[in-house]
């Protein structure tokens, strides 16, 4: 492990080229994008002045960095991703049917070739009804989500962003963030071989943005708004299987022919929290269970027995998901919906988790995270172009609204219990 201070700035790889409104809106990908507000317009077309060149540091790798240091190379700045996977999700997650199509327009082949996941077709839930309610995808007007592994996704997403000439730093994690003569200076922690590399070129750059996930209370005196009562525990479960399922020549040996995949999301409410469970592409499911800290911590049990007691309650997830497996392994997660004090100031912005995570029942994460990656990385190249060092307190208000429409939806559905 190596402590990097940084004492020099690094100027970004396009530092020289300067930047005219219409190029730079030209060059956008999101010029047509009916989400984002006036904020580009509004920066670009009233301003005169030389722009300063565009560098940009972006911290945590996950759907909202990544995709924000992405949208940012494609507008034409200089930017740099640092990434440390330490506080990453695993497991099983749904890309809403939305959160797919943004990732398409950029690489069409990305759930078919560079992150396969399984369709999701339609959700089963029983959620206040006497029976269950199925809801089909054929319905959503984005059509079906995909349920991704994770790790896989998140590496996909960053290797996109590289390859649209984001510098990524891998493996290393930003340990203090610092404001000096306009410029953020970051002092970062780095492992393995690329230590070195990462030693001798320190991060420096007149914007930042925190894509810490909600790991992200560490930096710039934020604290989260509510305090954390939530967690998730969560396993794989095999499915119970009759018989064995063949597998398909070119298959990875644990991968199983689309056909023979479940294509359904389950979300079951229970007397003392809540249950998902998403299909794997090995045939069997992931699945979390939402439950209070303090229901955790009256438990008489260990927590495996706590979790395989609980399914076995269940009346959709229990038929079709084996929890008997000899080598489950329970991992646990905050889970509540957070929003931070601060989302934006003077040259910074915050995406994804690290300005609201939502709760977890929406399945919408990715979504908000991908969306507030678009808005932020407009909102950035605006005021580049600008020349000017804005409070971004356009963005923040964006980003309080849907998190207050959101909150008022998690409401709604938690009050038909
Ligand atoms: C139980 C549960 C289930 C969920 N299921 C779904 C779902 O099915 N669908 C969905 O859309 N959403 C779901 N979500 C929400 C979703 O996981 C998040 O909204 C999403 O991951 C946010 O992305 P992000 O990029 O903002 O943050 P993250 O995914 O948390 O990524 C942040 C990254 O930054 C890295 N990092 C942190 N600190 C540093 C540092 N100092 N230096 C360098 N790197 C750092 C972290 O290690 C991490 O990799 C779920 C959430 C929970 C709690």
């Amino acid at each position: 492990m190596t402590i990097l201070k940084a004492n020099s700035c690094s100027i970004g790889r396009k530092s020289d080229e300067i930047w005219t409104g219409h190029r730079l809106l030209e060059k956008s990908p999101y010029r047509n994008d009916t989400l984002l507000p006036k904020l580009f317009h509004t920066f670009i077309f009233t301003h005169s002045k030389r722009p300063q060149p565009m560098n940009v540091v972006v911290v945590g790798g996950g759907p909202a960095g990544a995709m924000c240091a992405l949208m940012l190379a494609r507008g034409g700045a200089s930017v740099s991703l640092v990434h440390w996977d330490g506080y990453s999700s695993d497991g099983v997650e749904l890309v809403s049917g939305r959160a797919r199509r943004t990732i398409e327009r950029h690489s069409p082949d990305f759930f078919r070739r560079v992150a396969p996941g399984v369709e999701v077709h339609e959700t089963i839930s029983l959620w206040g009804t006497p029976e269950p309610v199925t809801l089909s995808a054929m319905f959503n007007p984005w059509g079906a989500g995909m349920a991704v592994e994770r790790g896989l996704f998140d590496q996909a997403l960053r290797n996109m962003a590289g390859a649209a000439g984001v510098s990524v730093i891998a493996d290393t994690k930003v340990m203090d963030i610092e404001r000096r003569d306009d410029q953020w200076q970051l002092s970062m922690r780095s492992a393995g071989t690329r230590s070195a590399e990462t030693g001798s070129n320190p991060v420096c750059a007149r914007f930042l943005v925190l894509a810490t996930g909600r790991a992200s209370t560490l930096f710039l005196d934020r604290s989260p708004v509510t305090e954390s009562s939530q967690v998730a525990l969560m396993a794989s479960l095999p499915t119970q299987h009759d018989e064995p399922v063949p597998h398909m020549p070119n298959e990875l040996p644990n991968e199983l022919p689309n056909e023979a995949l479940n294509h359904t999301l389950y979300v079951e409410a229970m007397d003392n929290g809540w249950w998902y469970a998403l299909p794997a592409r090995d045939g069997g499911h992931f699945a979390g269970f939402c439950i209070s800290r303090d229901e955790i911590r009256r438990r008489q049990a260990t927590l495996r027995e706590f979790f395989v007691r609980e399914l076995d309650r269940t009346r959709l997830l229990a038929p079709s998901m084996s929890s008997r497996a000899y080598n489950l392994r329970i991992t646990g997660r905050t889970a509540d919906a957070v929003a931070f004090s601060r989302m934006a100031g003077n040259g910074w912005i915050a995406v994804g988790d690290a300005a609201y995570a939502p709760d977890p029942l929406s399945g919408m994460g990715i979504e908000l995270a991908i969306e507030s990656a678009q808005l932020g990385a407009t909102a950035l190249l605006a005021a580049a172009q600008h020349n000017a060092m804005p409070e971004f307190a356009e963005y923040e208000d964006a980003i309080r609204k849907r998190a207050s429409q959101h909150g008022k939806t998690a409401a709604h559905h938690y009050g038909r219990l």
